[in-house]
């Protein structure tokens, strides 16, 4: 049992750790028709809640929203990163190592070990422990060895997080579409610098 009280769920296949890590993420307004969710802490309880990650007596306040909007932007650095996407440099992915670091003493995770295997939980109730489920998945995909296949778009402003299926792992578009918006806006430049 976690620190509310509930019962721990049958162990994620991994599958489902990374689709629940890009629910996270694809949390944030695109530019393109995809709204913020963490705008308010009402946007974020709602959001939260459809995820089973908070339960009806949870208080959240706009600071949780903005703890959680952090926790995201870290996490979209670390995919943008395995993307390799261009104009991320080394400050940025410092600086999200150690926001994550800094999370991960926030929102404690507990081992659970059974006769069946061993799983992390928070360790924590309320937001915290909404945070901490997110941290717990992190982690348990990221042990399973598929995290650099866990991409942000290099598309800007897409940056929407994706699993990199291929088989070399040289994905760095979340859709063809990104991709040949990332093309045409390079031709049109060299054109441009073609021209002048
Ligand atoms: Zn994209």
């Amino acid at each position: 049992m976690d620190a509310a009280g509930r019962s721990p769920k049958v162990r994620e296949a991994p599958e489902d750790l990374a689709e629940a890590i890009l629910r996270f993420v694809n949390t944030r307004a695109d530019g393109a028709g995809r709204v913020e969710r963490f705008a308010s802490a009402k946007d974020f309880e709602t959001w939260a809640t459809e995820e089973g990650l908070l339960d009806a007596t949870a208080i959240v306040s706009d600071s949780d929203a903005s703890a959680a909007r952090e926790l995201r932007d870290a996490l979209v650095t670390v995919f943008l990163a395995h993307s390799q996407t261009p104009g991320v440099n080394d400050d940025e992915v410092n600086d999200a190592h150690r926001y994550l670091r800094h999370a991960g003493m926030r929102y404690p995770l507990a081992a659970l070990i059974t006769t069946q295997g061993a799983q992390l939980l928070p360790a924590a109730a309320g937001v915290s422990r909404a945070l901490g489920m997110i941290l717990a998945r992190v982690t348990m995909l990221a042990q399973q060895g598929d995290w650099t296949r866990i991409k942000a778009c290099s598309n800007p402003p897409c940056h929407a997080g994706f699993v990199d299926r291929t088989r070399n792992r040289s994905a760095r578009y979340c859709s063809p579409g990104c991709g040949s918006q990332v093309s045409m806006r390079a031709f049109r430049q060299r054109q441009r610098r073609g021209s002048s």
